[in-house]
C-alpha cells in the first residue's frame, strides 16, 4: 500500500508540472505572424498546445505564465516542408540506396535523426511522400503521441507506380496498371492510414532526370476521383511537361517537380488552384553530393544542372502566372537540415522575402486543409513557433540558413533551444 507521503509527492509533482507546462509567455523583438502583420516587442501567450493571444509588449503577462525571453530574435510561424522523405536514412558509410535491408522498426528508429534535423531547420510540419511498410504512418502517430520528438506529419504511405516505366524498378511503391488497379491502389493507400495519395506520373528521381509520362490521363483522373471520394488529397509527381499537363487536367491537388510546362498548363494551375511544389533545390543537393555520397555515374551532374536550370525557369514562369507555390525540399539522407534552401531559389525568381515566407507557412497550410491551425502565429492556431536571428523580411537567409534557426516550439513544447549558445558567443 503506498504511503501518504508518496501520494503527496505524486500530487505535488503532478500539480507543479501542469502549472509550469500550461501557460507560456514568449517575448520577441519582432514577430511576423504569418497573416501579414508584424509586431514589435511582441508577447505571445501559449496555452498548452495552442496560441492564446498575440500582442505588443505593453499587454500584461498572466501571473502563472512561464516567461521565455526571445527578444533578441524574430518570431515566425513554424515552417512547413511539403515534400520530404523522412524514412530515407543515411548511416554516413554505405552508399544511399544500396544500404543493407532494414526492418521497418529499425527504419522508424533511425529516422528520428531526420526528424530532429527538420526541427533544427525550423520545420514543424512535413508532408512525406512515399515510404515503405507503414513506417511514415508509424512515425506520424508516435510524434502525435509525443513519444518521438519531430515535426507533425502528413503522409502518403506507398506511392502509386506503374509497370510501364523506362526507369529501373524501385523497391518502394504499389504497382498499378489500368484504371481499376489505380482505384484499388488509391483506396488501399488511404485504407492503410495515409493522409495523402502520391502518384508517380512520370519517370525521374535521384540521378535520373528522364521525364517520360507513365500513367495516362484516364488513370490519373481515376486516382484523383477515388482519392477525393474518400476525402483525401493527391500529389502527382511529374518530371516532364506531358505528365504535368495531364496531372493538372486530371485534378491533382499538388504537382511535384515538373519542368518545361506550357503556358496553358500554368494558366490551368492558377485557375484550378493546383499547388506547385517545384523542389528545385533537391537537385542542387544531388549535385553537391553526387561524387562524395551518391557515387552517381559520369555525366549525372551535367544532367542535374540542366534540369535545375529548366526547373527554375518553369517555376519562375508559374510564379509570374499566379500559381500557388509551395516549398518542398524533397529531403533525403544527409539533405535533412537543408529543408528551407528552396526559399533562396524563390527569392531569386522574384518573390519578396514576405512572399517566399508564405510558401513555407500559409500556402502549404491551406494546401493541407489546415489553414485555421497551421501557418500563422495567431489565436487558436497550434503553437508552432520559430525564433530566428535576423530579419526574414529583409533577408530570407534568416530562415533558409539553418544556423539562423535559434529556437523552435512545436505544439507548445520547446523542441530546439540554441539561444544559450548565442549568449556565450556574445
Ligand atoms: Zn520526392
Amino acid at each position: 500500500m503506498p504511503s501518504a507521503r508518496v501520494l503527496l509527492v505524486f500530487l505535488v509533482l503532478a500539480t507543479s508540472s501542469t502549472a509550469v507546462a500550461a501557460t507560456k509567455a514568449l517575448k520577441f523583438g519582432k514577430l511576423i505572424d504569418g497573416t501579414g502583420r508584424v509586431f514589435t516587442n511582441a508577447v505571445v501567450i501559449v496555452e498548452d498546445d495552442r496560441v492564446q493571444s498575440v500582442a505588443n509588449g505593453n499587454e500584461p503577462i498572466p501571473g502563472n505564465a512561464e516567461v521565455i525571453d526571445l527578444s533578441p530574435y524574430t518570431g515566425i510561424p513554424g515552417l512547413i516542408d511539403a515534400h520530404t522523405h523522412i524514412t530515407y536514412y543515411w548511416d554516413g558509410h554505405t552508399t544511399p540506396r544500396s544500404e543493407p535491408p532494414r526492418h521497418p522498426a529499425v527504419t522508424v528508429f533511425l529516422a528520428q535523426e531526420n526528424a530532429q534535423k527538420a526541427l533544427e531547420a525550423g520545420v514543424t510540419t512535413i508532408r512525406n511522400l512515399n515510404a515503405a511498410d507503414g513506417t511514415d504512418v508509424a512515425m506520424r502517430d508516435l510524434i502525435n503521441m509525443g513519444r518521438i520528438i519531430g515535426p507533425r506529419m502528413f503522409v502518403s504511405g506507398l506511392g502509386i507506380r506503374i509497370t510501364r516505366s523506362t526507369a529501373p524498378p524501385t523497391p518502394i511503391g504499389i504497382m498499378a496498371d489500368g484504371v481499376d488497379a489505380v482505384i484499388h491502389a488509391a483506396r488501399q493507400v488511404i485504407g492503410s492510414g495515409a493522409d495523402w495519395v502520391k502518384m508517380f506520373g512520370s519517370t525521374g528521381g535521384f540521378d535520373d532526370v528522364s521525364e517520360f509520362q507513365t500513367f495516362t490521363f484516364d488513370e490519373m483522373k481515376a486516382a484523383v476521383e477515388a482519392t477525393h471520394a474518400l476525402g483525401k488529397k493527391i500529389a502527382i509527381h511529374s518530371y516532364g511537361p506531358a505528365g504535368a499537363r495531364d496531372a493538372v487536367r486530371a485534378g491533382a491537388d499538388s504537382l511535384e517537380h515538373a519542368t518545361d510546362m506550357d503556358d496553358q498548363t500554368i494558366a490551368e494551375m492558377a485557375r484550378r488552384n493546383t499547388y506547385y511544389v517545384p523542389t528545385i533545390d533537391h537537385n542542387q543537393y544531388y549535385v553537391e553530393n553526387a561524387d562524395s555520397v551518391f557515387h552517381f555515374p559520369p555525366g549525372a551532374k551535367d544532367r542535374l544542372l540542366d534540369y535545375i536550370r529548366r526547373n527554375f525557369e518553369t517555376a519562375k514562369k508559374a510564379f509570374q502566372g499566379g500559381v500557388h507555390m509551395v516549398v518542398g525540399s524533397d529531403a533525403v539522407y544527409n539533405g535533412w537540415g537543408l529543408n528551407m534552401r528552396e526559399l533562396d531559389w524563390f527569392v531569386k525568381m522574384g518573390m519578396t522575402p514576405a512572399q517566399a515566407l508564405k510558401t513555407a507557412t500559409a500556402e502549404p497550410a491551406a494546401m493541407l486543409g489546415m489553414e485555421k491551425s497551421l501557418g500563422a502565429v495567431a489565436p487558436g492556431f497550434y503553437a508552432d513557433i520559430v525564433a530566428v536571428g535576423g530579419d526574414p523580411l529583409a533577408d530570407i537567409t534568416a530562415v533558409s540558413k539553418t544556423e539562423n534557426i535559434r529556437w523552435v516550439m512545436r505544439a507548445g513544447r520547446v523542441v530546439v533551444d540554441k539561444t544559450k549558445r548565442t549568449e556565450r558567443a556574445n
